[in-house]
């Protein structure tokens, strides 16, 4: 696989919690789950230091394990990841740091993808048809209270209910099993022309302001990857109402398009 263009870029204002990564026949983009206000997680760490140590762990095992399972190279990144954290941090906390993930590998036959939580795979077929590997069950959760604010949030009580667990969601960083929770898959590397990696910044071109797939990756052919990020910048800033979307008015933004062989 080829990068053709990649970007990543922090929200207004803020660190970025998210990253990218490549290798000779994989690619991953992570996305820092931020601390709720108040709450510690209990780990010392900041979020962009989990990120940085989950992103070491991927890639050591994805170079090195490319005979075994996706699930289970994340399932052994996460275990090396808290072990990173030392004994500062108690990572029993239903509300201890993670990141989402999309994860994508060629085997020489196949394009494989893990995705979990707020990050997303697309993968542009030869005939113009787009396969899209979006994990939404945090927008999903039954009964999910929501806050209003500036934006729609779910209280940190009911996300320590339902984050790393049977029905709620999931995230990588201190339950190991998340990774067999993942949304994974593969298809021929013939039926695979490009493939999109994400994090939720870009993501929300589709999911929040309408645009297709399609309209993405025309973008992406005129503007380069940056203009994937120039364009959610202006749709958050003619959002007539950012109050409607649970989740950040602005988000960190990465994209990364491969060529598939
Ligand atoms: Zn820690």
């Amino acid at each position: 696989m080829r990068v053709i263009d990649a970007v990543t870029e922090a929200a207004p204002g803020s660190a970025n919690e998210d990253l990218w990564l490549v290798g000779g026949d994989w690619a991953l983009v992570l996305d820092g789950a931020g601390r709720y206000p108040g709450e510690t997680g209990g780990c010392i760490h900041p979020i962009t230091w989990v990120v940085a140590r989950l992103g070491e762990n991927l890639a050591k095992n994805l170079n090195g394990r490319s005979a075994d399972r996706l699930a289970d190279l994340v399932h052994d990144a996460v275990s090396a990841t808290m072990r990173d954290h030392g004994l500062t941090c108690d990572l029993t906390d239903p509300l201890s740091p993670g990141a989402a993930c999309a994860v994508v590998r060629h085997t020489g036959s196949h394009i494989e993808w893990l995705v979990v939580a707020d990050c997303a795979v697309v993968v542009e077929q030869p005939g113009g048809e787009y396969i899209t590997v979006i994990d939404d069950r945090v927008d999903r959760l039954p009964d999910a209270p929501v806050t209003d604010g500036a934006v729609k949030t779910y209280r940190p009580e009911f996300v320590a209910t339902v984050r790393n667990k049977p029905g709620g969601f999931w995230v990588l960083g201190a339950v190991p099993e998340a990774a067999e929770h993942a949304l994974t898959g593969s298809l021929p590397a013939a039926g695979v022309r490009r493939i999109l990696l994400c994090s939720d910044g870009i993501s929300r071109l589709a999911e929040r302001y309408g645009w297709t797939w399609s309209a993405i990756f025309e973008q992406f052919d005129s503007t380069n990857a940056e203009g994937l990020v120039r364009a959610v910048r202006v749709a958050e800033q003619n959002d007539p109402n950012p109050g409607r979307w649970r989740g950040k008015r602005h988000d960190d933004a990465t994209a990364v398009v491969l060529n598939a062989r």
